[in-house]
């Protein structure tokens, strides 16, 4: 029988699904992070396009009030439209506005919208205004909330020359009553969209790098700014670098992964140990079980799996065994003169010398009481009874000195027998035995071989 201890449970089937629970919840954390990422990522964008937006609508602001400076000055309105005058405009508007302010394009238009002197990118040109005011600029300007200075709506933009310009327009008033002229004289100051003004303004407001992008690209996305013109005609694009949490996503995945690993060999290296403990456990058991307890010899049960094995073994070799069955002699006075403490010590005694003295292959036993066993694996008769009168005469001048200091003297017969052929263990026994009670006839302390 062998003892199956299960100290720590079934560590087979446990590992697998501690595994598979492992590997879930890492999908499970990384659904979590796809989620969380996905919606953070999308605040995110939601956030700065609305920032660069603003931005952009800031700095309309900013040149819609640099221009009502001009639209209520009357001044402003005499030197441009009643008497133009080009000192007057060069020193006040058109050059001083562009190298002051950058702008790129300023004009005074009448109210019958006639060529107005412009300056463009700082040179004096004729703008033919009213291709100017069909490009959409029309609804701006006759717009009232526009022109009136709500410019809520407004951040505008139009094409000309190729290029794309921010727009403000607003019509003259009167300086000291505000009022509107009758004669629907206006005026527009317009910035030029291009990389340096997309980089002020990135540095001014704190965006990120902001370029110029083709028409065709993104035209939907939250990461790009649409530049239309009045009548809703996309001018230009504005997109950004924007970095986003899920570009961390690959890397993330591999560290949880790699701890999901790591957390497998050591949950692995657990379970390892813990059957390493239980086998331990279990061949300190076994090791019990085959042990006698008074001597720490083999046992009875021991001795016969071995001494099959060994007998399976000679079966191949044929170099065949022999065995010594040996009894204390008169056992029954030691108990008696002594005590059964004092016999005990005796057969540990008798026990570590007959052990001290052997091969470390031949298989030694307490076969029951004061009857000890012994198998010579490989050994001839004539070898065995050497060796078994060499025990004998060990035994016989053991002396024991007992807890109350009397000394104990003993000895020991021995039946030997050599298998024959392929006998089996048991015929072997009861030929040792026969010659046991044939030593123990002819007078004790001697060793006798079988028949
Ligand atoms: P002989 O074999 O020489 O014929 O005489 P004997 O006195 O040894 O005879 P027997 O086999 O009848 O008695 C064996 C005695 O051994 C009986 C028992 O009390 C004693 N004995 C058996 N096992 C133990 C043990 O574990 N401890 C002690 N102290 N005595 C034991
Ligand atoms: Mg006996
Ligand atoms: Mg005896």
């Amino acid at each position: 029988m062998r003892l199956k201890v299960n100290h720590f449970g079934e560590a087979g089937p446990v590992f697998p699904t501690i595994l598979a629970l492992m590997i879930l919840t890492m999908f499970g954390v990384i659904s979590m992070m796809l989620y969380t990422f996905e919606v953070l990522d999308q605040s995110q964008k939601e956030n700065l396009y609305q920032r660069i937006a603003i931005a952009f609508e800031v700095e309309h602001q900013r040149q819609q009030d640099l221009l009502q400076e001009y639209t209520f000055w009357d001044e402003a309105h005499e030197k441009q439209i009643q008497n133009l005058d080009r000192d007057w405009v060069e020193l006040n508007t058109g050059l001083y506005l562009h190298e002051s302010y950058g702008i790129g394009m300023a004009l005074a238009a009448s109210g019958d919208h006639q060529p107005a002197l412009a300056v463009i990118d700082g040179d004096y040109a004729e703008i033919d205004v009213q291709q100017l005011l069909n490009n959409g600029l029309r609804n701006l300007l006759e717009n009232e909330s526009f022109s009136a200075g709500d410019k809520s709506n407004s951040v505008s933009y139009l094409q000309y020359n190729g290029q794309v310009f921010m727009v403000g327009i607003d019509y003259f008033h009167d300086e000291a009553s505000e009022i509107r002229r009758d004669d629907n004289s206006y005026m527009m100051i317009a910035k030029l969209i291009d990389q340096d003004f997309i980089d002020s303004l990135a540095e001014l407001y704190k965006l990120p790098a902001l370029a110029l992008l083709e028409n065709d690209v993104h035209a939907d996305d939250l990461t790009h700014l649409v530049l239309a013109d009045p009548a809703g005609q996309q001018l230009l694009q504005v997109g950004w670098e924007h970095t986003q949490l899920s570009d961390y996503l690959a890397k993330i995945i591999v560290f949880l992964v790699l701890i999901t690993l790591i957390l497998a060999l050591l949950v692995r290296l657990i379970f390892v140990s813990h059957e390493k403990q239980r086998d331990q456990f279990q061949q300190k058991l076994q090791e019990l079980a085959n042990t006698d307890y008074l001597t720490g010899v083999h046992n009875r049960r021991s001795f016969m799996a071995q001494a099959n094995i060994e007998f399976a073994r000679a079966n191949r070799s044929n170099h065949n065994p022999s065995l010594l069955l040996i009894d204390l002699d008169h056992f029954k006075k030691v108990n008696d003169g002594f005590g059964h403490k004092a016999g005990d010590m005796v057969l540990v005694y008798v026990a570590k010398v007959i052990q001290d003295n052997l091969r470390d292959f031949d298989i030694f036993a307490r076969f029951g009481g004061e009857e000890f066993v012994i198998l010579l694996p490989e050994t001839t008769e004539d070898q065995a009874y050497m060796v078994a009168e060499r025990l004998r005469e060990l035994v016989e001048n053991l002396t024991v000195t007992t807890d109350d200091n009397s000394v104990v003297n003993c000895t020991i017969s021995i039946g030997l027998s050599h298998r024959r052929g392929d006998e089996n263990l048991e015929t072997m026994l009861a030929r040792a035995d026969e010659a046991l009670y044939m030593a123990k006839s002819a007078g004790r302390n001697r060793c006798d071989k079988a028949a």
